[in-house]
């Protein structure tokens, strides 16, 4: 086999693809001058929300803020309870305890790494508030059963869909609950040049508070109603998504492909990603398990090939959360695939020769561990 030096996401060759659009839209809002909030904002929550067949959309500062603003436009505060999974990027969390609420973790279904359904009855006390599944890798996780425990309990449901721009849950685009939170941090399959996030909605008194929320609790300027913050998408950075936002579905497409080829090719070698019957998976990762995930890793380095762990320490045994007295043992199944993860590169522009190569890789790597 040839070497070939293979990065886990290569933002320049989609530049590349889209530079004439996206120099053109940059130049425009500069020679504009409009820099905050103002027509090109305006236009992309209007496509996006389109986009996800939701009335409203609300562009913000981050993913982080969109969950954040999106537990206080809810209501969520001090002493409540909020139910979460520990596998997710610790942003998932820190909305939670930035709002002062408590967190209430309950593990995975072992095929889909998302919340595992049956489990959330159990974790609802009187103090719950809200549910907060994650659409974790671009896999929606199961909604039907959620809603309906978040229905019978009288509980908020906000989906995390930083990393699920476009997934399908039964046909329809996520969020297919009350709120969606979304992150346009640069690698994510709808990506901007810096930081952005949104919140999706059909909830017109939802999207009227996040709104105030994101620009200093006012809704005419200097009447301040609430006590907001400022958290708003930039207008540069809405303009490079409305360029991009004209790529995602044939974007998604690549990394479905890819992620069939990878499939194809790495069947009995490894564990795979799984796809149910009601989700259409957009792969923001493809993440396979081993239990010699660390030498696999290392394998793979030294071919050239980058790899990542998403995520290698579960939320409620990071530093950070040690106040929560969660040790090991708490959350197995989160645990042990902490241990056994890892993510492959995906990217739309990946060449088939690349994934080949890959694949051959593991494969050397396994039959070498057999022998
Ligand atoms: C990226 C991400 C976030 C946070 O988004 P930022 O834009 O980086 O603040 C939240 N949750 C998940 C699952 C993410 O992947």
């Amino acid at each position: 086999m040839i070497e070939m030096k293979i990065n886990f996401v290569d933002l320049k060759r989609q530049y590349e693809a889209i530079k004439g659009e996206i120099d053109a839209c940059v130049n425009r809002v500069i020679t504009s001058c409009n820099f905050v909030l103002g027509d090109e904002v305006n236009k992309f929550e209007e496509e996006f929300a389109a986009y996800c067949k939701s009335r409203f959309c609300v562009g913000v500062g981050s993913g982080t803020d969109a969950l954040r603003l999106s537990l206080l436009a809810a209501g969520i505060s001090s002493g409540d309870e909020v139910i979460t999974v520990p596998n997710t990027f610790i942003a998932t969390t820190l909305a939670i305890s930035e709002v002062n609420a408590k967190i209430k973790f309950v593990d995975i279904d072992p095929e889909t790494y998302t919340i595992d359904a049956a489990r959330i009855e159990k974790a609802i006390s009187e103090k719950t508030k809200a549910i907060l599944p994650v659409h974790l890798y671009g896999n929606a996780a199961d909604m039907a059963p959620i809603m309906e425990i978040a229905e019978k309990n009288n509980l908020a449901v906000i989906e995390d869909a930083c990393q699920a721009h476009g997934a399908d849950y039964k046909g329809k685009k996520v969020p297919t609950g009350n709120i969606g939170c979304f992150s346009f941090y640069p690698g994510k399959n709808l990506g901007c040049y810096g930081d952005g996030g949104a919140i999706v909605t059909n909830n017109e008194e939802i999207a009227e508070k996040i709104k105030m929320l994101r620009n200093y609790g006012q809704k005419i300027r200097y009447h301040h109603l609430i006590k907001g913050t400022n958290s708003r998408l930039d207008t540069i950075q809405a303009a490079v998504l409305r360029v991009k936002l004209r790529y995602i579905e044939k974007w998604n497409g690549s990394r479905r492909r890819h992620a069939k080829l990878y499939n194809e090719l790495l069947g009995g070698v490894v564990e795979l990603p799984v796809e149910k019957e009601y989700a259409k998976h957009v792969y923001h990762l493809y993440v396979i398990r081993t239990k010699k995930r660390d030498e696999l890793q290392g394998y793979l380095s030294k071919k050239g090939i980058a790899s990542l762990i998403h995520y290698p320490i579960p939320i409620h045994l990071q530093k950070a959360y040690s106040d929560l007295n969660l040790g090991e043992g708490s959350f197995p199944i989160t645990e042990r695939y902490a241990n056994e993860i890892l993510s492959l590169p995906m990217f739309p522009e990946l060449a088939d020769e690349e994934i080949a190569y890959i694949c051959e890789s593991i494969k050397e790597f396994v039959s070498s561990q057999n022998r």
